[in-house]
């Protein structure tokens, strides 16, 4: 189990590893055909102090992932992308770590050093030095540790988990126990801690409140689930997808509609989550929450989009518009609870999981999710 770690005389000890590597953004779609990511080996570096090397299991793909290979979101390239992932620790950096050989730990997409000004807010604001490190392409510590040819590749969040292994810092992971499967312990780092955090951390429902969730990707439909688990007298699911709402309704949700129904019925709810990343979605959102509500948007729409609401509406009525960046959570805190709900039954996270890939698929596996197709499509490793 331990990973092979060679040190040529007077180098830095490296590792190879087989990654997916995104070479250029905003290519044409399909993907299969542009094939904007190409699966290739790298060389690893060695974890320094306070980092650790990781051997991935299971890596969910997000719309992060997919906001960066059609350049909505600009991030530096090439870049080895993955950010949604659980895996087991095979080597530890030099000095005390709190974490052993053989941990298995869920990668969380924003590192918190723990002691700036948006590491104090309580998950309300980002961490800044983790921030910088991201837009960087860099672990928290500073640069990186892959390499492909001689020349540096990205990090992608701090995690970089389409890759047989990850170099990650310390304070990108949190500890889960072994009878919480891989797959599971992924999707609770970018998924639910987005999705649950949005209500969780942001709209803190009454027990009274209806919930509507706009947008049913995974992390509008790990909302679904947390929304159930709270018991919320209604939950109420909006997509423009058919197996989706139905996946939803078996899930838990009381009423399922399309965007032009909800409109056409002026359903509304107090706590409105939008969870689909664009405009469309976000005016839906605002206009069907009800009085003296509260719109919580998690999504990343393209930076330059503007949505149209009326600032007379949010005034007359009271309500309430939120953002919520990673749920605003303290992944250390969230995911030990998250994990509680899972262990109760209360939150079957393995149902998000939609389909099993290979590393080699990616691509395609890209063109799922930019269709609306895919809930989350989860890379296994053996
Ligand atoms: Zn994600
Ligand atoms: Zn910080």
């Amino acid at each position: 189990m331990s990973a092979p770690l060679g040190a040529a005389p007077g180098s830095v000890a490296t590792m190879k590893i087989r990654g997916a590597v995104l070479e250029r953004i905003a290519a044409p779609v399909p993907f299969a055909e542009s094939a904007p990511i190409t699966v290739c080996e790298l060389d690893l570096g060695e974890p320094g102090p306070g980092e650790l090397l990781v051997r991935i299991e299971a890596a969910g793909l997000c719309h992060s992932d997919l906001s960066v290979v059609d350049g909505n979101r600009v991030r530096p390239v090439p870049m080895l992308l993955g950010h949604e992932a659980a895996g087991r620790v095979v080597a530890v950096g030099a000095g005390d770590s709190d974490i052993a050989v053989g941990q298995r730990v869920v990668m969380t997409f924003l590192p918190r050093c723990g002691e700036c000004a948006g590491c104090a807010s309580e998950g309300r604001t980002p961490c800044v030095p983790g921030s910088a490190a991201n837009n960087a392409g860099e672990l928290l510590n500073g640069g990186r540790r892959l390499h492909r040819d001689d020349a540096e590749v990205h990090h992608h969040l701090g995690v970089s988990a389409f890759a047989t292994h990850a170099v990650v810092d310390r304070r990108s992971v949190v500890p889960v126990d072994d009878d919480v499967p891989p797959e599971v312990a992924a999707v609770l780092g970018c998924a639910v801690l987005t999705g649950g955090g949005a209500l969780l951390n942001s709209a803190r429902p009454g027990p009274a409140d209806r919930i509507m969730v706009v947008g049913l990707g995974g992390v509008g439909m790990a909302a679904v689930l947390v929304a159930v688990s709270l018991g919320a007298p209604e939950v109420i699911a909006v997509d423009t997808v058919p197996e989706k709402l139905a996946l939803a309704k078996d899930l838990g949700a009381t009423a399922t509609y399309t965007p032009a129904e909800l409109a056409e019925q002026g359903v509304q709810a107090e706590v409105v989550v939008e969870a689909a990343g664009n405009v469309r979605a976000f005016e839906t959102a605002v206009a069907a929450t009800a009085a003296g509500g509260t719109t919580v948007t998690v999504g990343l729409p393209a930076p330059d989009a503007r949505a149209s609401i009326s600032p007379l509406g949010l005034v007359a009525q009271g309500r309430s518009i939120v953002g919520s960046y990673l749920g605003s959570a303290v992944p250390s805190r969230d995911i030990p609870e998250y994990v509680r709900m899972w262990r109760a039954g209360r939150l079957p996270v393995e149902r998000l999981v939609s389909a099993h890939i290979g590393l080699d698929d990616i691509n395609r596996a890209m063109d799922e999710l930019a269709a609306g197709h895919a809930l989350r499509q989860v890379i296994v490793f053996d």
